[in-house]
């Protein structure tokens, strides 16, 4: 399946352009507005959205005079509105809130919201036809079909933020789609690389929290740990790319330089570097078709000397065996696989359970909701929602049994 849009079209897009972020006070998002700051006449803020951070989503939408603030917590909404009091900002607060900032028209749709909460104001944005530039990956692994079925009916455009995703996009090759032999997406290795099965069982959540190369939320940072992140970026190169599974390869790098590669079927490989600094896939999904300036570290060749890969050891890190399982087996599998994670990363993050019980959890709730539900695609937001909420029931009850605690 490919939902991209055609990396050299028309170039219709004039400054300034009008832009929303869902997620504006998380890691990506911060980078988002740094990028804004950067470029102030390039863009017109619409929205702005944040799970509870009132005080920072108020001074930000106040420092760049958007539309409107959104908070998802509905409890702090009054907070939300004192803040605003006597500035132009609207507030508002809930779920269907966020929906209807998503719904205001807006070139742009920064997705940077983390987790499955993000799908319906990222859907939104879709069925409004906007530009939704992605880094909220876990809408294409829960909903892939549904994201790319809606894409085509309301002819919007996707853009990938991952690195990985937009190395690979940037690595496309317009007149040879049908010649992609393989996609190669990289891994730093995160923390445990080096780490004996063992130790890895045994980590804390501070030295989980510890990424070598990457400053992130706290829920990815997790989920490089366990790898799980690569799992889910093979399920959303799957959504992205024209490719099979088979077809899309992890390999650890641990320098994160090229951050992903496209081969040809003549054996040319096409990669795409930088510092690791999501400035830059963010700076490409900003300015797309164009490109505009980033201040990411510029890369010295002869400071680097060498760039070293391996293969990813599924021993020491099954979660992305099992994510690669989930989206061969498809149907509802990566939606569980999902919802599951979610679940398990948040009980790991409260010291209940230990680092390698997220896949086991995983593999666990995909068996045991199929059983019950059984492995149909979901294809509507509804099929989505239920099944989301089916792995998680599952995964909440797994997290408290006595093999998987710290
Ligand atoms: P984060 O935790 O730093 O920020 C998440 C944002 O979403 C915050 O603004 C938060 O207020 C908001 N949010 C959280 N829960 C919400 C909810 N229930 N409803 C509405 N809003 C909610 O996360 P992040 O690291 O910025 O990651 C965001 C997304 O981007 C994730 O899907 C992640 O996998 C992806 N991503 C992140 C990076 C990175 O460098 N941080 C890189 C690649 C992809
Ligand atoms: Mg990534």
């Amino acid at each position: 399946m490919n939902s991209l849009p055609n990396p050299v079209s028309e170039d219709k897009s004039q400054d300034p352009r009008t832009i929303t972020v869902l997620g504006a006070t998380g890691s990506i998002g911060m980078n988002v507005i740094d990028l804004l700051e950067r470029n102030e006449a390039q863009f017109d803020v619409v929205a702005l959205t944040a799970n509870r951070n009132v005080e920072q989503l108020a001074e930000l939408a106040i420092r760049h005079k958007a539309q409107l603030a959104v908070v998802a917590d509905e409890s702090m909404y009054q907070e939300l509105k004192a803040t605003l009091e006597g500035t132009s900002v609207e507030a508002a607060a809930g779920e269907d809130a966020l929906v209807e900032a998503a719904s205001r028209p807006a070139e742009i749709t920064m997705a940077a919201v983390v987790g499955a909460a993000g799908i319906r104001p990222s859907l939104e944005a879709i069925k409004q036809g906007n530009c939704l530039a992605l880094a909220n990956k876990e809408c294409l692994v829960a909903a892939g079909e549904l994201f790319t079925a809606e894409i085509k009916k309301h002819g919007a455009t996707l853009l990938p933020v991952d690195s990985e995703h937009s190395a690979v996009y940037q690595s496309l090759d317009e007149k040879a789609m049908d010649k992609i032999e393989r996609v190669i997406l990289t891994a730093s290795g995160g923390p445990f690389r080096c780490k004996s099965l063992e130790e890895i069982r045994s980590a804390t959540r501070a030295e989980a929290l510890k990424h070598p190369n990457w400053e992130m939320g706290q829920k990815i940072t997790i989920d490089s740990a366990t790898m799980m992140n690569k799992g889910l970026e093979v399920i959303e190169a799957f959504h992205l790319f024209p490719v099979s599974p088979e077809e899309i390869e992890v390999v650890v790098h641990p320098e994160s330089i090229i951050h992903g590669m496209v081969e040809y079927q003549d054996g040319a490989v096409i990669a795409q570097m930088g510092s690791p600094d999501m400035r830059t896939p963010i700076a490409y999904s900003l300015a797309w078709p164009r490109r505009m300036h980033a201040p990411s570290e510029r890369l010295d060749f002869a400071k680097l000397g060498k760039l070293t890969f391996e293969a990813p050891d599924e021993t020491r890190f099954p979660a992305l065996k099992v994510a690669r399982e989930a989206l061969i087996s498809g149907g509802n599998a990566p939606t569980i696989l999902n919802g599951a994670n979610e679940v398990a990363v948040e009980a790991f993050l409260q010291d209940r359970i230990n680092l390698l019980a997220i896949a086991a959890i995983c593999a666990e709730s995909i068996a045991r909701v199929q059983s019950e539900c059984g492995g149909g695609t979901p294809s509507t937001l509804d099929d989505v929602l239920y099944i989301d909420g089916a792995a998680r029931r599952v995964a909440r009850k797994l997290v408290t049994e006595d093999s998987f605690q710290c």
